[in-house]
């Protein structure tokens, strides 16, 4: 039985194969995340995980603040949060 895929949201002009997905997996492969370094992530790219983008975009505003750090490590351990989950 093929996993199953859970979506962030529908794009109304695309085929369902071509919706956001919610997460994708983290690791060094073409389709995986690769975290602070993810190409897709920073290109927004629309078949990437839509939980990975907010998580990188959050930690890259964060950076901009270095008077608070607790606010940075704040985002850096949700960061962590998301790379905790497997299950999807
Ligand atoms: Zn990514």
């Amino acid at each position: 039985m093929p996993p199953h895929i859970h979506y962030a949201h529908s794009r109304p002009d695309r085929l369902k194969s071509e919706w956001e997905p919610l997460f994708t997996p983290f690791g060094e492969g073409d389709h995986q995340c690769q975290r602070h370094t993810c190409k897709k992530c920073a290109e927004m790219a629309p078949n990437h995980g839509h939980l990975n983008k907010v998580a990188y975009w959050t930690a890259q505003f964060a950076s901009n603040f270095s008077r608070i750090n607790e606010f940075k490590g704040f985002i850096h351990l949700i960061f962590k949060a998301y790379t905790s989950i497997s299950s999807f």
